[in-house]
């Protein structure tokens, strides 16, 4: 099945069991609180909140997400994007666990038929409930069902509210491709062997102010499943972005490039990637910009831009412009699902074109500030570049950190990559540290961040420049 097939099987399934299927909502939610759309439920959070009354009890949607938490794993994981479509399904005060159980199990072994010997489930630790249905309807043996605990299988909505247990459907990717030596490993352990495909959120609590816990009303299905992830385990890949939904990006990305085979492979995941991410932000109607939305737009075209230089080994100028060319290879591939991208297909080009420019600028000033810390290096007869620099090239700026190692060690100068991976790995523990709930997620971590570290003012030296130059 292609990508295309799956989406629509999924739609179609749910519309068997009575659902009506709802547009993919913009990736700009209607609700303050939030910076973006994160997951299915998004667009829904006034009927899950009580806040209004749903006008169908039972709703399926594909919907367009963008999780900047996940920004450092692209390329890293297989699992991992910033922009991906979330398939779901949701109950109002209608059907509960028992159906929504059921009715993916069907989906996956009936529809899919997904091997079932692969297919492992965890349910909270105390969700005996969710269990029983498991094991003794469905029949998954107690062996592949885990109990796991709230980071993995808890759901709120914030401190106070409706919450509730999950229960997510991993599916065992051992002997696959590379996922050969985890024998002992299980969902939710660290590592790539178990994916994580499907998520149920059974919302049956209501948090008060003091922490207790007291039975919502109206019971809610939440269901969220990656469609990117659903693709790879189908098409018999052991990496998202070697299923249908991305080959022809990757494709345009080489030919756009001149890449050969499999070189920069990281890279060419990471273009992939923020290349559709940025084509959806723009159709969303986001410009990039210095704050809010704007500031994610333009960090990952930057990004991208700057992966682009890396691959390339070789500082991007204004002439090397490359990411507006991909435009068309993300709607070919998006364009059955999303029909309305094609007539804003010239204006999105035309954003991201703007930005590149503008950024190869940036990118030129910051290699000359580069050069002004190789001065200092050399005054001070030191060879290695502070992983302080490296990291906040990388982060405040788009250096990737090959590039950054590149113009140092074409000048005899170093930089420590390991020292470099530390402090990327505080930051992506950082963002871990603060995913625990929706309204936390929806914060954008590095803006936040990037203030708090930096400030607005105290910004000195070449950094400071950068910021003037780059608006
Ligand atoms: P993971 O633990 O792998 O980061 P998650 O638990 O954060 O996933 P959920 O919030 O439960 O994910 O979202 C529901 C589903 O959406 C997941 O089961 C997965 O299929 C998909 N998904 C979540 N984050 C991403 C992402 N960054 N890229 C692609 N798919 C994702
Ligand atoms: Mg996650
Ligand atoms: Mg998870
Ligand atoms: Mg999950």
């Amino acid at each position: 099945m292609t990508g295309n097939e799956i989406r629509k099987s999924f739609v179609d399934f749910f519309k068997s069991k009575e659902h009506k299927h709802f547009e993919s909502a913009s990736l700009i939610p209607d609700d303050k609180s939030l910076l973006l759309t994160v997951a299915g439920m998004v667009p829904f959070k006034p009927f899950f909140l009580g806040e209004k009354e749903a006008p169908f009890k039972r709703i399926t949607t594909y919907q367009k997400c963008i999780r900047t938490n996940d920004l450092e794993n692209v390329g890293r994981t297989p699992r991992h994007h910033t922009f991906f479509e979330m398939l779901g399904n949701f109950s109002f005060g209608d059907y509960f666990k028992k159906e929504a159980i059921e009715w993916s199990w069907e989906y996956i072994t009936k529809v899919l038929k997904l091997e079932e010997d692969r297919l492992w489930v965890s349910v909270y630790k105390t969700d005996d409930e969710a269990y029983e249905i498991w094991n003794k309807e469905i029949g998954v043996p107690a062996e592949r069902i885990v109990r796991l605990g709230e980071e993995d299988n808890w759901w709120a909505a914030g401190p106070v509210g409706s919450c509730g247990p999950c229960s997510e459907i991993y599916y065992d990717t051992q002997n696959m491709g590379k996922n050969n030596e985890e024998a002992d490993r299980k969902p939710g352990d660290d590592g790539d062997r178990f994916l994580e495909i499907w998520n149920l959120v059974f919302t049956e609590w209501n948090r008060l102010e003091d922490g207790s816990l007291v039975p919502l009303p109206e019971k809610n299905i939440d269901t969220g499943a990656g469609l990117e992830r659903i693709a790879s385990v189908v098409q018999n890949k052991d990496n998202n972005f070697d299923t249908d939904l991305f080959t022809n990006i990757t494709k345009g990305i080489k030919s756009v490039l001149e890449i050969q085979g499999n070189e920069s492979e990281e890279a060419v995941k990471i273009i992939a990637d923020h290349v559709r991410a940025s084509v959806f932000l723009i159709g969303d109607g986001v410009l990039p910009s210095n704050e809010g939305r704007g500031y994610i737009l333009r960090k990952i075209i930057r990004r991208a831009f700057g992966a682009g230089s890396a691959a390339k080994q070789k500082v991007f100028e204004k002439e090397d412009i490359f990411l507006y060319k991909l435009v068309p290879y993300v709607l070919e591939t998006m364009n059955e699902a999303y029909p309305e991208l094609a007539e804003k297909q010239e204006y999105i080009e035309k954003v991201i074109r703007l930005e590149e420019e503008r950024f190869a600028t940036t990118l030129k000033n910051g290699t000359e500030m580069l050069e002004e810390e190789i001065q200092k290096l050399k005054g001070a007869n030191q060879k290695e570049l502070p992983a302080e620099l490296t990291f906040k090239l990388y982060d405040t700026f788009g250096f990737p950190f090959e590039l950054t190692k590149l113009i140092l060690e074409n000048q005899g100068f170093e930089a420590s990559e390991e020292e470099f991976e530390k402090k990327l790995a505080e930051q992506v523990q950082r963002s871990k540290d603060s995913r625990t709930t929706i309204s936390d997620m929806i914060k954008d971590e590095f803006i936040d961040e990037f203030f708090e570290k930096h400030g607005k003012t105290e910004f000195t030296g070449y950094l400071q420049n950068f910021e003037e130059k780059s608006t």
